[in-house]
């Protein structure tokens, strides 16, 4: 296999993760799958090959005891962890293979058998904590994915990019105090979960390496694009990772019914290909992609096309067929230059 190859992994038991009338349910990523098959993209993508995570690698960041609780709570029947994160009698599989896809996108990656590539799985993972299933998300697929790297691929520092328009809380507890896994949260604020502050930077060794962007209901793809590049861009120069992990939701899509933001596709497509490009000039081209939200099934199927062709390199093929935000964008200049101060870049 070429090292220019994209990859990306998919496992149908996602399929078995569903509650009808949740908005994550399995049509945000059959609907992807079919577009990206319809566009014949599936035949120009390596398939990683997935399996389950492996107990002692889900062990680097979930407690034992929160491991065998939610596997009695499938085997049990499923039902509601808490009031939106709901559980079938498959979704302990499912969410092992989720956590498992994410480690396989990136062993394909770290070994150089792709360029970069996608997941397109579910449960999505930026909100699990160690203990505790949160915002419809039971196992911490991206931070596995950066202890994976490190543990097991030797990898010494990964950042983790989330531009989800929730906070990643799961994320950013796991790493707070941690140098050596960078975490950038790009999320709407107000709104669930309320954290993700921009005093918040990380504690004791840490500090310094968690960066919150919180935007105003309104900012759109300029105000995004200012934040890559002003922001995210000099921070990741700054800490030269090895690997950089997107945590990529495309509730942010001004479509999104969860949020008020104002991203259009061709905004995604942007955000997309900067990655690429800040992975190529810093980490030879090693970039993982994984889904977390995104709850418009336009939105999330388009995006997910547009981001793998953007990781191919053919983002002119990119589709935009709703257009951007039908109402002016909020000005994000003050938060950003507020962020920089806080973070002297
Ligand atoms: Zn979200």
């Amino acid at each position: 296999m070429t090292h220019s190859a994209t990859c990306y992994a998919y496992d149908p038991i996602e399929q078995q993760h569903n509650q009808i009338g949740h908005v994550e349910n399995n049509r945000r990523t059959t609907r992807a799958m079919a577009l990206l098959s319809e566009r014949g993209l599936l035949d120009q993508m390596m398939q990683a090959s997935i399996k389950p995570i492996a107990p002692e690698a889900l062990q680097r960041i979930h407690s034992p005891e929160y491991i065998s609780r939610i596997a009695a709570f499938a085997a049990a029947g499923g039902g509601m962890l808490d009031f939106e994160t709901y559980m079938t009698p498959a979704s302990y599989e499912a969410a092992l293979m989720s956590a498992g896809a994410a480690l396989a996108v990136t062993r394909a990656v770290v070994k150089g058998r792709a360029r970069n590539g996608i997941s397109i799985m579910r449960p999505p993972g930026h909100h699990a904590l160690p203990a505790e299933a949160m915002g419809f998300c039971i196992f911490a697929n991206a931070a596995l994915a950066a202890r994976f790297a490190q543990q097991e691929m030797g990898l010494a520092r990964v950042l983790i990019i989330d531009w989800d328009v929730h906070h990643g809380n799961g994320s950013e507890a796991i790493f707070y105090d941690d140098p050596t896994v960078a975490f950038v949260s790009l999320h709407q604020s107000p709104l669930w979960p309320g954290t993700g502050a921009v005093g918040d930077i990380g504690v004791g060794p840490g500090k310094g390496f968690t960066m919150n962007i919180p935007m105003p209901p309104g900012a759109g793809d300029a105000g995004y694009l200012r934040a890559f590049d002003e922001l995210i861009a000099p921070f990741a120069r700054r800490f030269q990772p090895q690997l950089i992990i997107i945590s990529s939701g495309y509730d942010a899509h001004w479509r999104d019914p969860l949020s008020q933001m104002s991203l259009s596709l061709q905004g995604y497509i942007e955000l997309a290909r900067r990655a690429r490009l800040l992975a190529e000039a810093l980490c030879d081209g090693r970039l993982v992609v994984l889904l977390e939200g995104g709850y418009d099934l336009g939105a999330v199927s388009y995006g997910v096309l547009d981001t793998a062709l953007a990781l191919m390199g053919r983002e002119s093929k990119a589709e935009d067929p709703f257009g951007p935000a039908p109402s002016p964008e909020t000005d994000v200049s003050d938060r950003i230059a507020e962020i920089k101060r806080l973070h002297r870049l």
